[in-house]
C-alpha cells in the first residue's frame, strides 16, 4: 500500500491516545485515575445548551456560511473589543472546528514549504506536528535548564531568513505558565520589525490565578488588525469547559481570513450552525461560569501543588494558569529501570492505574504533564498512588479500587 511520507510521519496525538487507553480501561472496570485529559467536568453554560436547543427544535439545520453565522461572529467581534482594546469586523474573524483547526488554517495559510515557525518549549503537543503537515519546519526553542519559559534572547537567536511565524501559547499547556508581560512585549516587537506573523493561542487566557493578567500581544503595538503581524486564536473550549462544542475562531487581517475561508470552504465548508449557536449562547449569556471555572481550577492546583510538596525530590512550577501542571520526575527517570517520561508515564498506568502525559511530547523530557481539570479527589488520590508507585518513602500498601496492594518494586 503506497501512502504519503508526510501523513505517515504524523504520529497520533498522546493525549488523544492516552485518553482512549484510559478510556478502554474505565470500559473493563479499572479505577483508572486520569490526570491525563485536560477537560474540566463542569456543566455547560445554560444559556449555551437553550441557544443550540432553539437552532435544533426550529428544525432549520443547513449549512451556514463558511466563515461563521453573522451573529456568532457578532458576539465575536464584540469580545474583542471587550477584552483585546481592538476593534476588529466580522471579515477580520473566521469560526472554525475547536481552536485545533483554527491553528491549522492559519499555518497552512501562511507557510510556504520549508518556510520556519518556532515553537516555545515546554509546547503543546500539536504545534510541531501541523507545522510539518502543512509542509513548514519547527524551531523548537528550549529554555535553559531549570526553566519553563524561553528567554527573549534564546528566542531571538534562532530568528532567521526563513522564519515566518512564532506560536506564543500564554497562560500555557503544558507548564501552566504565564509569560512575562516584558517578554511579550518583545516578541510583538520583535514580529512587527522582522514582518513574523506572532500566532498567538490564547486559548486559556482567562484561566489565570491569583490575580495574575494574561496580557494580550495588542496590548503592546499600536497597529490594528488590518497592519498588525498578531494573529489571535481562541475558542470556547476551555473558556466555558465547552470542548465537545468544537468552536475556535481567528482574529487576523481581512486578507488572511479571505484565505482561510476558501481553505475551510474546499474541506469542512461550514461549522455545524447548532454548535454555533451554543458558543454564541455562551458569549452573550451571564460570564460568571467563567469565573466560577477560574476560581475552581485555582483550588485544584493548590490542592495539586500540596500533594506534590510531599512527594520526595519532586519540583514543580507552580502554575500561574490553564488547568496543567508540568512536574519535574527526572529523579524518578533515566535511572536504568524507567529510562524516560514515556516509560514513566506508562508505569504509572500499569502499576497505579494513574494516566499522565510524558513531558517528552511536550519538549521536556523527564517531566510528566499533569492535569488537574478533573475532581479534588482525583488529584488527591492520583497523586498518592503516584508516590505508592514510586517514592520510597512512601507506605508500601494501597488501596486501588476494593484491591490492597503491596509494592514489591523497591
Ligand atoms: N491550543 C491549546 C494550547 C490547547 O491546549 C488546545 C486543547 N487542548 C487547543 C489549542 C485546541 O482547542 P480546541 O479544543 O478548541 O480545538
Amino acid at each position: 500500500m503506497s501512502l504519503s511520507q508526510v501523513a505517515c510521519s504524523i504520529p497520533a496525538s498522546p493525549t488523544v491516545a492516552m485518553n482512549e487507553e484510559a478510556r478502554l480501561l474505565r470500559e473493563k472496570g479499572e479505577p483508572v485515575i486520569h490526570l491525563g485529559i485536560g477537560e474540566p467536568k463542569n456543566k455547560t453554560p445554560i444559556t449555551a445548551i437553550l441557544s443550540s436547543a432553539a437552532k435544533l427544535n426550529s428544525g432549520d439545520v443547513k449549512y451556514a456560511p463558511t466563515d461563521g453565522s453573522p451573529s456568532l461572529k457578532k458576539a465575536i467581534v464584540l469580545y474583542t473589543e471587550e477584552n483585546y482594546n481592538r476593534i476588529a469586523v466580522p471579515q477580520n474573524i473566521i469560526v472554525s472546528d475547536g481552536a485545533k483547526q483554527s491553528l491549522w488554517n492559519v499555518l497552512f495559510a501562511i507557510l510556504n514549504p520549508q518556510e520556519e515557525v518556532i515553537v516555545l518549549a515546554p509546547y503543546w503537543v500539536s504545534y510541531p506536528e501541523m507545522v510539518r503537515m502543512v509542509g513548514g519546519v519547527p524551531v523548537i526553542v528550549t529554555p535553559e535548564d531549570g526553566s519553563i519559559v524561553p528567554t527573549f534572547e534564546e528566542i531571538e537567536r534562532v530568528v532567521g531568513h526563513y522564519t515566518k511565524a512564532i506560536i506564543v501559547n500564554s497562560p500555557n499547556n503544558p507548564s501552566g505558565a504565564v509569560y512575562p508581560a516584558e517578554l511579550i512585549s518583545k516578541i510583538v516587537d520583535l514580529c512587527e520589525s522582522k514582518g513574523i506573523y506572532m500566532i498567538c493561542d490564547d486559548i486559556y487566557h482567562k484561566l489565570v490565578f491569583d490575580g495574575m493578567v494574561a496580557e494580550p500581544a495588542y496590548k503592546f503595538t499600536t497597529k490594528d488588525i488590518e497592519t498588525s503581524k498578531v494573529i489571535v486564536v481562541n475558542g470556547v473550549a476551555k473558556l466555558y469547559g465547552m470542548t465537545g462544542f468544537r468552536i475556535g475562531w481567528v482574529v487576523a487581517n481581512r486578507k488572511m481570513v479571505e484565505i482561510m475561508t476558501n481553505i475551510q470552504s474546499q474541506t469542512t465548508t461550514c461549522v455545524s450552525p447548532v454548535m454555533q449557536a451554543a458558543a454564541e449562547g455562551a458569549l452573550t449569556g451571564v460570564q460568571s461560569n467563567v469565573e466560577a471555572l477560574r476560581l475552581m481550577m485555582q483550588n485544584h492546583r493548590d490542592v495539586l501543588m500540596q500533594e506534590l510538596r510531599t512527594f520526595t525530590d519532586v519540583h514543580c512550577f507552580k502554575p500561574q494558569g490553564t488547568f496543567y501542571a508540568m512536574p519535574d520526575f527526572r529523579p524518578y527517570c533515566g535511572n536504568g529501570v524507567i529510562k524516560n517520561s514515556m516509560e514513566l508515564s506508562k508505569f504509572l498506568l500499569k502499576k497505579a492505574l494513574v494516566v499522565t502525559v510524558p513531558g517528552k511530547e511536550f519538549g521536556m523530557e523527564g517531566h510528566l504533564r499533569l492535569s488537574y481539570a478533573g475532581t479534588i479527589k482525583e488529584v488527591t488520590e492520583g497523586i498518592e498512588r503516584m508516590k505508592w508507585a514510586l517514592d520510597p518513602n512512601a507506605p508500601s500498601d494501597i488501596y486501588i479500587g476494593d484491591r490492597k496492594l503491596v509494592r514489591d518494586w523497591i
